[in-house]
């Protein structure tokens, strides 16, 4: 059986004092079930103290470059992530996509440094609300899986979280239902299958994220190939994200 993934997505908020506060009061109340992986996405300067409180959940950054080191202003580098402790890394969100111009071929390169170093990372993808309008959900979401596995190996393939997250769905409270949910992350196990094999298809963990809230998590993730989510608005306030976790 896959396990369920959940995780928390902070973008761009909370200072280190809050970050603190959140982790330790949801370590106390988080069951922590067997088969459930539970965690918080934070901002670059938040890893460490989110790590500090982090006993049962995981701590993830949401970006990384691909590079090792270099003359990168701004950027954070693989080994700097790892050198915290921290072992997954979202890439591929579409807020980056959008504004900091992560096309697939970075989004590719940062998928292969990411597996090479061990790193667990969450690869995002999905759809504006125009071209699930004209229905080419599945053909647009095919092709940015497929640029991003290139040149990964079904071993390493297995590593990988996939979130499906339509962008019309993202902070809008525009929540797909849990069947469209479901088919497009039914299309996307077939497009690991036709890249891989039955057996990747059937491991690899698949989340929906898109206005996941406490009230309609659980349909959710009764569908079949729905594995987890990737919340962001739901995730900022402790209690709501309990109720994320300790299903
Ligand atoms: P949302 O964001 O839950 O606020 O819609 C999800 C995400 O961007 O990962």
């Amino acid at each position: 059986m896959r396990k369920k993934i959940i995780i928390g997505n902070w973008k761009m908020y909370k200072t280190n004092e809050e970050a603190k506060k959140f982790v330790k009061l949801v370590e106390k109340q988080y069951k922590n079930v067997p088969n459930i992986i539970a965690g918080i996405a934070c901002a670059p300067t938040l890893l460490a103290s989110a790590k500090s409180k982090a006993k049962k959940l995981v701590i993830a950054a949401q970006n990384c470059h691909f590079e090792e080191e270099g003359a990168f202003t701004g950027e954070t580098s693989i080994p700097m992530i790892l050198d915290l402790g921290v072992e997954y890394v979202i890439i591929g969100h579409s807020e980056r996509r959008e504004y900091f111009n992560d096309t697939d071929e970075v989004i590719n390169k940062k998928l292969v440094a990411l597996l090479a170093h061990g790193l667990t990372p969450i690869l995002c993808c999905g759809e504006s609300l125009k071209t699930y309008e004209k229905g080419k959900t599945v053909d647009f979401v095919k092709e940015q899986i497929v640029a991003a596995f290139k040149g990964i190996s079904a071993e390493e393939a297995k590593r990988v979280v996939i979130a499906y997250e339509p962008i019309w769905a993202i902070g809008t409270g525009k929540v797909a239902t849990p069947e469209i949910a479901q088919n497009v992350c039914k299309e996307i196990r077939n497009i690991i299958k036709d890249l891989y094999s039955e057996e990747v298809s059937n491991e690899i963990l698949i989340q929906y994220g898109g206005s996941v809230k406490p009230e309609n998590i659980k349909d959710i993730l009764k569908q079949d190939d729905i594995d987890g989510a990737l919340v962001g608005g739901a995730s900022l306030e402790p209690n709501s994200f309990l109720k994320l976790i300790n299903l």
